[in-house]
C-alpha cells in the first residue's frame, strides 16, 4: 500500500461513510479480531459500519466486544444486501478472493463500494480498488495494527480495540509460535498489553472453555490418527456420526489438526471432516518448514491458504477423500523428507 494510498485512504475517512466489513466464511479469531478491532475505529470517527459475516463463528469468539453487532449472511441476507448495495466503502479482512465468502461472493463483486482489502494469504485475487496484502504477516490484526499506524490513528486504540487485536494475532500465531511470530508481533503485542487488552483474561476466554464432548470429540480425533512414516505425514478423519454423538458445535474441531502435527518426525498434517450437510469433507492442513500446504491444497483440494496453514475441501467420501491424500503423497516424499 504506497503512500498515496494511505492519502486518498485518509481523505475518504475523513468524511461520513457507510461501510461494510465483510470477513471470509467459517470465520476464525483473526477474521472476527481484526474486522471488530477496525470497527471500533471507524466507529470513533462516526462512520456508519457494519460486519457482515458470511456464516457464525464460534461460541468461544462471542465474548468478543462488539461481536453482538455483526450481521450474518446466512440468516440475515436482505439487512445485509442492502447494506452492501449501499455501500459507499466495503473493506474485506483475512481472505484473498471473494469465493471464500461463499454466498457472498456475487453480491459483493457486484457492489460498486471502494474495496479496500487487508489480507495475509498468498496470491490475492485483484478486485480491491486498495490492496493492503503481505504474506509475511502473522496475521490480519497484525495487518490492522500497522493499517492504523499509517493512518495516524494508533491514539484510537482503547482496551476494547487492544482486545479484538490480540485474539486474531494469538490465534493466527498459535499464541506467538508460529514463523510468522516476529519481534514486530511481540512489540505490538506489547502495545496491544499497555493499551489495556488483558492477555491472562483473553487467553482463557478462547482457550479454556472447553465443553465436555469438545474433550470427548478430541479423543476419538485422537483414536482415529493415523501415520504415514515415509512421507512424515499423519492425519486424522471424523465422520459426521462421530461428530453428531457428541454433539459437535461449530469451532469444536479447531486446533484438532496441530496434535497430528506435533508427533516427533512428522512434518504434514491433516483433519478430514465429515459434512453431510454442504456435502463435502472440510480438510485442513498444516506442515512444518519450506512445505507448502498452500501449493498441495491448491493443487489437489480446492482451497490455499499459507505456506505452513491451509484448508481445502473434497466433494467424494470420506474415504475416497483419504484415499486420495496417500495417493499423492508420494510425489511430496522427496520435499517432505527434506524438510
Ligand atoms: P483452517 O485449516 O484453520 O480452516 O485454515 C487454515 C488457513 O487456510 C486459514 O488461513 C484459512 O483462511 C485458509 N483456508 C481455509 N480453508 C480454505 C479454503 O477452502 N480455500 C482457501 N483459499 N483458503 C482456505
Ligand atoms: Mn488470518
Amino acid at each position: 500500500m504506497s503512500t498515496q494510498d494511505i492519502l486518498e485512504i485518509k481523505e475518504l475517512l475523513s468524511t461520513q461513510k457507510s461501510i461494510v466489513i465483510v470477513p471470509h466464511k467459517n470465520p476464525d479469531g483473526d477474521a472476527i479480531g481484526s474486522t471488530l478491532g477496525l470497527l471500533h475505529y471507524l466507529l470513533k470517527l462516526n462512520h456508519d459500519a457494519t460486519i457482515i459475516a458470511p456464516n457464525d463463528f464460534p461460541d468461544f469468539l462471542k465474548w468478543i466486544p462488539k461481536q453482538d453487532s455483526i450481521l450474518k449472511y446466512e440468516t440475515q441476507q436482505t439487512e445485509s444486501d442492502a447494506l452492501i448495495n449501499s455501500a459507499d466503502i466495503m473493506f474485506t479482512l483475512d481472505f484473498n478472493a471473494f469465493h471464500r465468502t461463499g454466498n457472498m461472493e456475487t453480491v459483493l463483486a457486484n457492489s460498486k463500494a471502494i474495496k479496500i482489502m487487508i489480507d495475509h494469504h498468498q496470491q490475492p485475487d485483484d478486485y480491491p480498488d486498495y490492496m493492503f496484502s503481505d504474506v509475511s504477516m502473522s496475521s490480519t490484526c497484525e495487518m490492522v495494527y500497522h493499517f492504523l499506524e499509517k493512518l495516524d490513528a494508533l491514539q484510537h486504540i482503547d482496551k476494547d480495540l487492544a482486545t479484538c487485536l490480540y485474539v486474531g494475532i494469538m490465534t493466527d500465531t498459535g499464541s506467538f509460535r508460529y514463523r510468522s511470530t516476529t519481534s514486530t508481533t511481540h512489540k505490538i503485542i506489547a502495545q496491544l498489553i499497555e493499551k489495556g487488552a488483558d492477555n491472562t483474561q483473553i487467553h482463557n476466554n478462547v482457550y479454556d472453555t472447553n465443553s465436555y464432548n469438545r474433550l470427548q470429540l478430541l479423543g476419538c480425533a485422537l483414536s482415529n490418527l493415523k501415520v504415514l512414516p515415509e512421507s512424515r505425514t499423519a492425519y486424522i478423519t471424523l465422520s459426521q456420526d462421530e461428530l453428531q454423538q457428541l454433539d459437535y458445535k461449530k469451532g469444536d474441531t479447531e486446533g484438532f489438526v496441530n496434535y497430528a502435527l506435533s508427533l516427533n518426525n512428522i512434518v504434514l498434517a491433516a483433519i478430514f471432516i465429515e459434512d453431510k450437510q454442504n456435502k463435502i469433507i472440510k480438510i485442513s492442513l498444516r506442515s512444518k518448514g519450506d512445505f507448502s500446504v498452500n501449493e498441495l491444497s491448491r493443487s489437489h483440494f480446492e482451497g490455499g491458504g499459507h505456506t505452513n496453514a491451509a484448508g481445502g475441501k473434497s466433494n467424494t467420501s470420506l474415504s475416497d477423500t483419504v484415499d486420495k491424500f496417500i495417493s499423492i503423497l508420494p510425489q511430496y516424499n522427496n520435499a517432505l523428507n527434506n524438510v
